[in-house]
């Protein structure tokens, strides 16, 4: 099933989860204004599927029943897939300006899908082929699960075990013939009220005493015992009260997130692909933060994009097109940007094949793609803040712009060139100000893990000792084997190479 994005806003409303926001129950999000922009971003990846500029990266064939499914749940099964996953990535950042949200599942179902095999291998279980049949499930209704893998974690220097409270880490209260209790939470899960599914991982390596907390497992985002609490985001009720004050008012800001609580959930055992399994935890953590990690030179870049075109417009308009220093600053906004692309699009090329099929990417490079992006979004965000202006924080309401008292006064002191609408200048500000200052700027530097975590598994596979080697054999203190026999010539020997292809023995 390919669903278009009409049909992915229908199938939400068979959903009813339990959503609180504003100290308020939310009956149904769909039918709340404050979710629609969250809801039609999500949408746009259904949508496209449909687009036949866009069909061939945004599908795929399914490699369990060969039908054409949405990208987003299929397996990557080569470097193609990886490519055309990032490509797909930039393409949605650059038709919503924000988060579309449905990549966290994605990575959720393609890291499953390789360690739910490495597990089986290991330990003789059947995690997989019961993974297979979900995946099925997923593929068949074009279902969009979120990927919920933060857990409170509280005493953070503690491990899960030896918290003072045990429910700071998703964990399995218990197991019995049909299925296990699930108790916990699991924090800023974007996407969540408008997913169909929450598949829940573990959040770090766990060792055998936290083998209750090594779990992983799907429920519906409707199933008993759950409870959704929106997070707040800067200047999100804006949507509320003024379209162009909202600056992205089609598509919002950031992705919806929301705490979700799992208040002892029943999950059954076909819905389980991890339970104590805690040597495993570390290869499920860095396939999925991997994989999604690598997306940030997407996603962020085709916001980048966005970014960038409004700052170019906004130069034109302020009748500052030809200035040097804003020439300059484009550009630099475009290299910095293009930099994270190329970073993504390397991941995906020096991906590999895993034993259970799937391609994976490169893990080293997908930290590196993050890294950067906890920088340079900051900085070509700098400059877009910049180029446009204070006026992005300080211009008046579109409320007071449609005043019949005061808005003659903003139409006229807003003006710049006599061509250009004083109500466009203000929505390209306003979006600015979405874009460059609001809650996408933390969510580049804590989505997909705060900095310090990627440095971790930088570290991890920095290679130092060759490295070192290297340093060595060029200092002259240890030898190179390939090329002893340049080294071992004497220097008359070494210079007979370049009289005319005299050679000697
Ligand atoms: Fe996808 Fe980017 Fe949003 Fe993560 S931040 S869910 S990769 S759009
Ligand atoms: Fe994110």
């Amino acid at each position: 099933m390919l669903r278009k994005g009409k049909e992915y806003i229908e199938s939400l409303k068979d959903l009813k989860p339990r959503v609180y926001f504003l100290g308020k129950r939310i009956e149904s999000v769909v039918n709340h204004p404050f979710f629609k922009p969250h809801i039609t971003a999500a949408a746009m990846t259904y949508e496209l599927a449909h687009h036949p500029q866009y069909r061939e990266v945004m599908t795929a064939k399914s490699h369990l029943t060969n039908e054409k499914v949405n990208r987003f749940t299929h397996i990557h099964r080569s470097i193609d897939d990886l490519v055309k996953k990032v490509k797909m990535m930039r393409i949605l950042g650059q038709k919503t300006g924000t988060c579309f949200q449905r990549c966290v599942g994605l990575d959720a179902l393609n890291a499953l899908y390789i360690v739910t095999h490495e597990i089986d291998s290991g330990e003789g279980t059947n995690y997989h082929q019961r993974f297979i049949e979900y995946l099925k499930y997923i593929q068949g209704g074009d279902l969009m699960p979120a990927g919920a893998m933060t857990d409170p974690k509280g005493v953070r220097n503690l491990k899960p075990h030896q918290q003072p409270d045990p429910d700071l880490y998703v964990h399995v209260v218990e197991k019995g013939k049909e299925g296990i209790v699930v108790r916990g939470a699991k924090c800023q899960i974007t996407g969540a009220v408008n997913s169909h599914e929450i598949i829940v991982l573990p959040t770090r390596t766990m060792r055998k005493e936290d083998s209750d907390y090594a779990v992983a497992f799907s429920v519906p985002v409707d199933e008993k015992g759950v409870t959704l609490i929106v997070s707040r985001q800067t200047n999100d009720t804006r949507r509320l009260e003024a379209e162009i004050d909202a600056g992205n008012p089609k598509y919002g800001v950031v992705g919806g997130e929301a705490l979700i609580v799992f208040d002892d959930v029943f999950v059954p055992w076909e819905r389980v692909f991890m339970c104590g399994e805690y040597k495993y935890s570390l290869e499920l953590v860095e396939a999925f933060s991997s994989h999604h990690r690598s997306n940030y030179g997407g996603c962020k870049v085709g916001i980048a994009d966005v970014a960038i075109g409004a700052c170019k417009w906004i130069a034109d308009s302020h009748g500052l097109t030809n200035v040097y220093h804003i020439r300059d600053k484009l550009t630099e906004m475009v290299q910095l940007a293009e930099t994270c692309w190329s970073c993504s699009l390397a991941c995906a090329y020096e991906g590999y094949r895993t034993k259970s099929g799937a391609y994976m990417v490169n893990p080293l490079l997908a930290n590196v793609v993050k890294l950067n992006i906890t920088r340079m979004t900051y900085e070509w965000m700098r400059l877009a803040q910049d180029i446009a202006g204070g006026t992005i924080i300080t211009m008046p309401s579109e409320l007071d712009y449609r005043n019949p008292d005061v808005g003659r006064y903003i139409e006229k002191f807003y003006r710049v060139k006599e061509e250009i609408p004083t109500e466009h200048r203000m929505r390209m500000m306003r979006l600015i100000e979405n874009i460059a200052v609001g809650a996408g700027l933390p969510e580049s530097l804590h989505g997909a893990g705060s900095p310090g975590a990627q440095k971790v598994m930088i570290e991890r596979r920095s290679n130092l000792e060759e490295k070192k080697k290297l340093a060595e054999i060029i200092a002259g203190i240890k030898e190179d084997e390939h090329f002893r026999d340049i080294w071992e010539m004497s220097e008359k020997e070494f210079f007979t190479l370049f009289k005319g292809g005299e050679t000697k023995k």
